[in-house]
């Protein structure tokens, strides 16, 4: 792997500290040096050079690449995995998952991304000899990236940039270095040129500077509304052009028809699975009052048998949360809601240190009062609401400023298509729970961001896409 290097030298200092601490227990693994301003400006160089050969490389080149890059990370799993585990606090198994489905995604933009981005006729009748599109690569594009899946929202963004012709430049989250450098690290031992992929270790106060630069033409952002907001308001000023993917409080609908015992078990996974920290994760369950005792009783129990533990002991399903102010964060968003009369069917309490761990909780008896009603609940705790009907369910789901995804349990297909007509989300999952699928386009509405990652919609957000019009 990538040499690690750690310092202390206070010159170059800035505000966020860019370290590896492991929730587990809170002890500091490793510390890094942020980027100073010539080292930025030696990587913003190297990624414009880089740009300028490697757009001129073939789509078959550029496959050759990236099946390369992912023989190297699957090699590599248990590392990558248990390094994640480290710094972030995922179950292990669950990052063992992560990094093979980072391969998986490598492999199919190799294999279908040329065919995505080939010259496309337009059947008009403008011009007289035809016009067609082309989709060129524009040059390094920044990826500002959260630690929750600190592989895989990189990754998705990569592949396709890859294969696009772009350079990538990372800004990872300050919690997962390792990560970060393991990432570029594998991009040149797969043989891709210096500077197609970089990790720039810096703090989010330096994202300004380097957005702001020339060379860099644009920036997705994942991560939370406000650096979203922050992000998207710097590129605006110069006119570059953005892909945000921020939170959700996505609902999970579940009406008479649905099988039960299918719903549960999802609906407790699609909370809990990364400790609870996923955008994408099922946070409002609305339940049809027909149902509903008999879905909150089992939900509870299944809840409160998951086993919380040690992330990188096999057996456990639920561990840390990846940072303290996350772990605070959702245990005040618990205690408001009990002290303004939420009931807790399951959890509720506080895990006593060491370690940033956090019950599995069910809510019930919510109002719109209570901080989980509005906001983001980034942890396992989930919150149950009833719908009297359909109307209900959708006018319930709807109540809020996010609109990520969405997943929707019934038989009934009338009742399926009114969901995905009527429900205010970016991707709406019937009888399944939200799942980023490498074929799928990936993105929400409102305030969960916009534009797509993943699927021709997503590998076209950072390109040039040229009208050729012949007469
Ligand atoms: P975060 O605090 O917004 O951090 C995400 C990234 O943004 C980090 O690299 C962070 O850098 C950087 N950042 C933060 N504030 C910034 C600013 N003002 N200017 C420039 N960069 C800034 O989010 P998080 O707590 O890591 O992740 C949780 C959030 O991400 C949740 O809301 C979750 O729903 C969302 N998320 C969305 C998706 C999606 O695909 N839609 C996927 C995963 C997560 P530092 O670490 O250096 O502060």
């Amino acid at each position: 792997m990538a040499q690690l290097g750690s310092s202390n030298h206070s010159v170059y200092k800035v505000a966020m500290a860019i370290s590896s601490v492991y929730p587990a227990t809170g002890e500091t693994l490793k510390t890094f040096e942020p980027h100073d301003k010539t080292e930025i400006e030696r990587r913003l160089s190297l990624a414009e050079s880089a740009f300028f050969s490697y757009r001129r490389t073939s789509y078959e080149e550029r496959a050759e690449l990236m099946r390369a890059m992912a023989e190297v990370i699957e090699k590599d799993q248990l590392a990558i995995a248990e390094t994640m585990t480290l710094e972030m606090g995922k179950p292990v198994v669950q990052a063992r998952n992560e990094v093979i489905k980072c391969v998986g995604v490598l492999r199919y933009y190799a294999e279908h991304g040329a065919a995505m981005l080939a010259d496309e006729p337009i059947a008009g009748t403008s011009a007289k000899k035809g016009s067609y599109i082309k989709y060129q690569p524009i040059g390094p594009v920044l990826a500002v990236m959260p630690w929750n899946f600190p592989l895989w929202q990189v990754i998705r963004f990569a592949a396709p940039t890859f294969m696009i012709g772009n350079v990538a430049l990372l800004k990872h989250a300050s919690n997962v270095p390792q990560t970060a450098l393991n990432i570029e690290d594998a991009a040149l031992r797969a043989g891709f040129p210096e500077g197609v992929f970089q990790t720039l270790l810096v703090g989010g106060d330096r994202v300004k500077a380097v957005l702001e630069d020339d060379r860099v033409v644009a920036a997705t952002v994942t991560g939370s509304e406000g650096a979203g907001r922050s992000v998207a308001s710097i590129a605006g000023n110069v006119v570059k052009k953005t892909v945000l993917e921020l939170g959700g409080a996505d609902p999970f609908i579940v009406m008479p028809s649905a099988d039960i015992g299918r719903a549960v078990e999802t609906g407790v996974w699609a909370r809990v699975q990364n400790n609870g920290q996923s955008c994408i994760a099922a946070k409002r369950f609305i339940i049809h009052e027909a149902i509903a005792d008999e879905y909150e009783e089992r939900y509870a129990e299944a809840m409160a048998k998951l086993v919380v533990g040690d992330p990188l002991d096999e057996a456990t399903q639920v561990g840390p949360l990846a940072t303290v102010q996350g772990r605070d964060e959702v245990n005040e968003q618990v205690a408001d809601a009990l002290s303004k009369g939420a009931k807790a069917i399951c959890g509720g309490g506080m895990i006593d240190g060491p370690g940033w761990f956090v019950q599995p909780t069910a809510l019930t008896g919510l109002t719109p009062d209570m901080r989980v009603y509005r906001e983001e609940v980034f942890g396992p705790v989930a919150s149950f609401f009833r719908a009297s009907g359909i109307d209900e369910a959708i006018e319930l789901a709807n109540d809020t400023s996010f609109g990520l995804s969405s997943s929707v349990w019934t038989e009934d297909s009338a009742e399926q298509k009114r969901f995905a007509d009527e429900l205010e989300a970016g991707m709406v999952y019937v009888n399944a729970m939200t799942i980023s699928y490498f074929d799928l386009p990936f993105g929400g509405v409102k305030r969960s961001g916009y534009g797509r990652e993943l699927s021709p919609a997503g590998l076209r957000e950072f390109t040039n896409i040229k009208t050729v019009y012949s007469d």
